[in-house]
């Protein structure tokens, strides 16, 4: 995509030669480099792994630095203690056990566990089982007639962001919450548990930020800005991270006590642990979908086993160290394409991340060499190593926000990379208009399995999905009645292949859903049972994610395509009919939303009321954005097809087409949360890591009691109006290249 026809000899031919470069032997060296030791941000080892890749970047040609922040992180300063204290007192163990055939697994420099900005302090009291602690979870619970006032919260991992289940329950007067890996959704019910198996043993504690990002993600002691030296940080007290106490903080943060921030002691602990604990609890039996894989009976309680659990935690202002590279464009230098992967881990980081620093630093020398044998993008190139991700994209947000203006102007488009390897399954998320380029690099590697191309295997895989999900195919008189625009009504609609909407939970979020930069997350799943875990080490991805190391090649190469297309086409690759698609889909799922809610509070028989507070009017401007992304795509092929378009039209539909997302931000943001400015994507209030598509809509339809419902669609239409506005001034501009 975006090619003339002069031009793309040439790149094929530099594309051929890159992809030739990354080899299984040297993932597999870099990996075994990167998790050499436990890194978690902040330490020296976190700080030899920056040094690692900036020496690795350096000798490939890139330009790079070490760019150092100071952000509050805290450290465990002991070990966790967790005891039964009735009917019978007994401890119970937490420790991740050492394992013959592991021998990464001893060693003492591991983090125990703990959770990042989580507080120091003792709970004990009964305990009640709150399934996986979401809002729907306690309101069943009371329903029951359970309360988890003064009581310790056990809750299982799953469903939403952890920090949520700590605000859930911390909202509802727990006094402390555990929460526990249960077996039944990455143990020994999914298969054989490490190290016979790639699944999780019942000792392996999840680890885990448990940040609410009520305020948005990044240093939570720096909201309003980058944690660099003479920032304003909010006061911080050394035990719990904030001091709660102080006046000025309310106003400082513009939050009540104990929404920004946990309160209550938190605890991940193994199934082992938990076993003990289920095993002795009492009261109602659970509700349907709540018995989770253990081979007991699961009850809600309260009790009669009660609990103590402490937690000691070191806050400190701490350095934490971004590598940030780049190979300078030729033609439109500063215009960027990123790619970033974090760096930091809990503990050696195999899967998460290693893979995906060792992929994408394959990809980087492999670009290191593109370019030494004479290949030159026309755009520059950014490579960012992050760090502290893991206590809430801290490194990426910090960053993002000291460059914003800068990033505003340069970044057309980011390839984030989390973990690039948990098995060999494709799994690529990301903003509709880059749909088309991200399936046109996949169609450019071969998929060492099945020797057809990472495309089409993923096409396969997505069809029957969709079939397997038997969608209803509905005439539909709310997409079919007239409209303004004039197009003909649309018949029903086949299947049509989405990347996956982007919530957060990696560091594209300060870049999407803060800057309106069109993103991506590309990585390979599987069957990856240690997730922030001990385990998660060189060991079990050589026996179980990756043992020959060719997922991991296959994955650099796909990163490299897409990078080399992205920074040398003559037009910025995007196409936006598959954004007015997924539009129209979010549009679809808000309806059956409030379709179901209507439905409960209405009589039977009644049909909910399509056009509920100008939904019509949305969907208007959903389908003026298709008609204009149709011109605008057809514009955009034309100009492809041919050679010779003029430098400085190219140069000025660049800048459109980089502008373009930039205006789906909302300039207020969202309500409640206005870091998040994006008005398509955002991560559920509720959910943390899922997306909520259409969110100020989406919230209010999901809030308990809604009176902005109005409100929300009127901006979110607007911010629609003004894509189609830049989608149609990025047509004229196209046309007048092509002429
Ligand atoms: N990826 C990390 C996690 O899931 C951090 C996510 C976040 O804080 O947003 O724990
Ligand atoms: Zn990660
Ligand atoms: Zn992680």
């Amino acid at each position: 995509l975006g090619f003339a026809p002069a031009s793309r000899g040439k790149q094929i031919e530099a594309e051929a030669r890159a992809l030739a470069v990354p080899t299984p032997k040297n993932a597999r060296a870099l990996l075994r480099t990167l998790t050499a030791e436990p890194h978690a941000a902040g330490t020296l080892a976190d700080q030899r792994t920056a040094k690692f890749v900036h020496d690795r970047l350096k000798e490939w040609g890139w330009s790079v630095e070490i760019l150092p922040y100071e952000v509050l992180l805290n450290h465990p300063s002991a070990p966790p203690k967790l005891e039964i204290v009735r009917p019978e007192p007994a401890p119970l163990d937490l420790e991740e056990k050492p394992l013959a055939t592991d021998k990464d697994s001893a060693n003492s420099l591991a983090f125990p566990a703990f959770n990042g900005y989580g507080v120091s302090g003792t709970a004990a009291g009964q305990v009640v089982y709150a399934n996986y602690a979401r809002p729907e979870d306690f309101d069943a619970l009371e329903k029951l007639g359970v309360s988890v006032k003064d009581k310790i919260v056990l809750a299982r991992y799953g469903g939403l962001f952890r920090g949520l289940k700590v605000l859930n329950a911390q909202k509802r007067g727990a006094k402390g919450i555990l929460i526990y890996s249960d077996p039944g959704d990455d143990g020994y019910a999914k298969g054989d548990v490490y190290p016979a198996g790639p699944f999780r043993p019942e000792s392996a504690v999840q680890r885990g930020s448990v940040q609410f990002l009520s305020l948005g993600p990044g240093d939570p002691s720096t909201p309003r800005g980058p944690s660099i030296p003479g920032a304003d940080r909010l006061p911080i007290d050394l035990k719990h991270g904030f001091r709660l106490d102080d006046p000025e903080w309310d106003k400082n943060t513009g939050l009540k006590r104990g929404e920004y921030f946990a309160t209550i002691p938190s605890l991940p602990i193994g199934y082992g642990a938990a076993r003990e604990i289920l095993k002795l609890l009492a009261g109602s039996n659970v509700p349907d979908g709540w018995q989770g894989g253990l081979p007991l009976a699961y009850h809600v309680g309260p009790g009669p086993v009660e609990l103590k659990f402490s937690v000691w935690n070191e806050y400190k202002v701490r350095t934490i160290w971004n590598v940030v590279a780049k190979i300078p464009g030729a033609v439109e230098p500063d215009r960027w394409v990123m790619v970033g992967n974090h760096r930091d881990a809990w503990v050696y980081g195999a899967v998460d991340p290693g893979s995906g620093t060792a992929a994408t630093l394959e990809t980087c020398r492999a670009l290191g060499e593109a370019v030494r044998a004479g290949w030159k993008p026309r755009r520059t190139i950014v490579y960012a190593s992050w760090d502290a991700e893991e206590y809430g994209l801290v490194g990426s947000t910090e960053w993002a926000e000291q460059f914003t203006d800068e990033i505003d102007r340069k970044a057309a488009l980011m390839l984030n990379v989390d973990v690039a390897v948990a098995g060999p399954d494709l799994d690529m998320g990301g903003v509709p208009s880059l749909r088309d380029l991200m399936l046109e690099a996949a169609g450019a590697v071969t998929d060492v399995r099945s020797s057809r191309s990472l495309r089409d295997v993923w096409l396969e895989s997505k069809r029957n999905a969709w079939v397997a999900s038997s969608p209803l195919v509905l005439i539909d008189p709310f997409w079919t009645r007239p409209t303004s625009v004039g197009d003909p009504p649309s018949s029903p609609r086949g299947f049509t292949p989405q990347l996956h909407p982007l919530g957060s939970g990696s560091d594209y979020t300060a870049f999407l859903d803060h800057l309106g930069v069109p993103a991506l997350d590309v990585g390979f799943s599987g069957k990856y049972g240690v997730y922030h875990s001990m385990y998660d080490d060189f060991n079990w991805m050589e026996k179980f994610g990756d043992p020959e190391f060719l997922t991991h090649t296959m994955a650099a190469r796909l990163y490299t395509v897409l990078l080399m297309r992205a920074a040398n086409a003559d037009v910025l690759p995007f196409r936006f009919v598959p954004y007015a698609e997924a539009l129209r889909d979010h549009v679809d799922e808000l309806r059956l939303i409030r379709a179901r809610k209507v439905r409960k509070s209405a009589k039977p028989g009644t049909r909910p009321d399509e056009d509920f507070e100008g939904l019509g009017d949305l969907a208007e401007s959903v389908l003026r954005f298709q008609s204009e992304a149709r011109s605008l795509d057809k514009a955009l092929d034309a100009l492809a097809a041919k050679d010779g378009a003029r430098a400085d039209a190219l140069s000025s539909l660049n800048e459109a087409l980089t502008r373009l997302e930039r205006a789906f931000l909302l300039p207020g943001g969202l309500e409640g949360r206005s870091w998040f400015k994006h008005a398509i994507y955002a991560p559920g209030v509720t959910t943390g890591y899922a997306a909520w598509p259409l969110p100020a809509i989406r919230e209010s339809l999901e809030a308990r009691k809604s009176d902005n419902l109005k409100s929300a669609v009127s901006s979110t239409t607007a911010a629609i109006d003004a894509a189609t506005a830049a989608l149609k001034r990025a047509s004229a501009l196209a046309r007048d290249a092509a002429t």
